[in-house]
């Protein structure tokens, strides 16, 4: 490779413009280093997007909540932006849907058998225990499937049976200043995207390789090719494999096990009168060909309703996700508004991966390479942005 003799070297080069990649990215700008950060897309955010199909209306087609207890999140947008673009959710719950009808989750846990179970499991550990395995003992077998396990899937967006129970809901300290589940201007993309002010961000420059010299890293786009100190990989675990793969063959071969799991997500905007069904959160797919049906009223708007139905992926196709939709919220398909589709990617993470971050931390212990994103310290983005704040942090104490 030539080296781009015009640009000169980066302290750090962060490839990924998602929340881990710019969480790292801030921390370390933070600190003083110059960083760069390298996007494949033409907007930064990966599995946070927001689809603005009006002017005051967004719709979330990734994630949509965020929470108080996402402490280095709210340090770094803090420190970038500011935390006065968050918006308030409003509270709704999630509900089933039965016969046409919503039932809330409450109605499918029978107390008796929760009495029976959660005195003896109570205090199990749950380090090396999956979702399935800790929650059955939990609530009872019959409360897990009927309850549990669609709310799960429905959180995850994928089958949560052997998920890693300690990944799922983790005990953090809440920042009381700030609401307790938020939104931002514009989406939780808005919130991205404030996180890059002041940082150097290039979006729509996908890495096509990276190699290691005496000093550091050279890392390869289709435009030239850029030198750096300091690595981080912060791309979903398959890209993350492909692109260690000349550098760190080992740390590539321990990370090829990780399967991605494919969302396939169909997102509408119709008028308030039209559905009938209550102000919701979301609803629980069970039995149904979606995960999840997210919705966009704990952000009332007057005039609006949004929907993003995450479906199981090669169940449907378009026109059949149509018709799904169109039947859940009791409307015709005349009455979209507005319609889009996207697919999400997510991790399919299981109990081994808790032992696989662990030993890939002590490969990386020393080296001048971070590794984070949401396969390594669960999926929400409270998890990513706590993994790369310490990444960024470990980086920084190596020189
Ligand atoms: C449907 C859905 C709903 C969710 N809901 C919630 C929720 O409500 N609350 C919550 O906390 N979490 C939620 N999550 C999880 C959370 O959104 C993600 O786990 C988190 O945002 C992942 O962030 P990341 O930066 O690690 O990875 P990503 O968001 O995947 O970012 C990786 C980035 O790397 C870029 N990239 C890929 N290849 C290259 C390359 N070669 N060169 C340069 N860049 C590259 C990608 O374009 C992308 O921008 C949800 C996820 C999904 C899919």
């Amino acid at each position: 490779m030539n080296a781009n003799t015009l640009i000169p070297p980066s302290d750090l080069i962060v490839i990924g413009g998602g929340v881990s990649g710019l969480t790292l990215a801030s921390r370390a700008a933070r600190a003083g280093r110059a960083v760069l950060v390298l996007e494949a897309e033409n907007r930064v955010g990966g599995c946070i997007e927001s689809w603005r199909p009006m002017p005051d209306f967004a719709v979330e087609l990734g994630a949509h909540t965020a929470y108080n207890s996402y402490g280095a999140l709210l340090t770094e947008l803090e420190a970038r932006a500011g935390l006065t673009g968050l918006l308030p959710r409003e509270k709704a719950g999630y509900f089933f849907i039965e016969n046409g009808q919503t039932v809330s989750p409450v109605k499918r846990l029978s107390f008796l058998s929760l009495l029976l179970h959660l005195p003896f499991a109570i205090l199990r550990d749950k380090t090396r225990a999956s979702v399935g395995d800790y929650y059955r003992r939990l609530f009872g077998v019959g409360n897990y499937q009927r309850l549990l396990a669609p709310a799960f899937a429905a959180v995850l967006s994928q089958p949560a049976e052997d998920y890693p129970a300690a990944w799922l809901f983790r005990k953090k300290p809440r920042i009381k200043t700030t609401p307790r589940k938020y939104s931002y201007m514009g989406g939780l993309q808005g919130m991205v995207e404030a996180m890059t002010t002041g940082l150097s961000v290039r979006t729509g420059t996908p890495v096509l390789g990276v190699v290691r010299t005496d000093t550091g890293f050279m890392v390869k786009t289709a435009t030239g090719e850029l030198a750096c100190r300091h690595l981080a990989l912060a791309t979903p675990a398959d890209v993350t494999t492909r692109l260690l793969g000349d550098i760190y063959p080992d740390l590539a071969a321990a990370l090829a096990n990780i399967e991605m799991a494919n969302i396939e997500t169909l997102a509408v905007v119709v008028r308030r009168a039209a559905v009938h069904l209550p102000k919701l959160a979301g609803l629980i797919g069970d039995g149904a060909p979606y995960f999840s049906a997210v919705s966009r009223d704990p952000l009332a708007h007057p005039d609006w309703r949004g929907f993003s139905f995450h479906f199981r992926p090669d169940l449907l196709d378009a026109a059949q996700k149509r018709a799904a939709v169109a039947q859940v919220l009791g409307v015709s398909e005349e009455a979209f508004i507005a319609v889009t589709e996207k697919t999400n990617r997510l991790p399919r993470l299981t109990v081994d991966h808790v032992a696989l971050a662990t030993q890939i931390d002590a490969h990386t212990r020393h080296l001048p390479l971070a590794l984070v994103g949401n396969y390594l310290n669960g999926l929400s983005i409270g998890d990513c942005a706590e993994r790369a704040q310490r990444e960024a942090e470990r980086l920084m104490a190596l020189s």
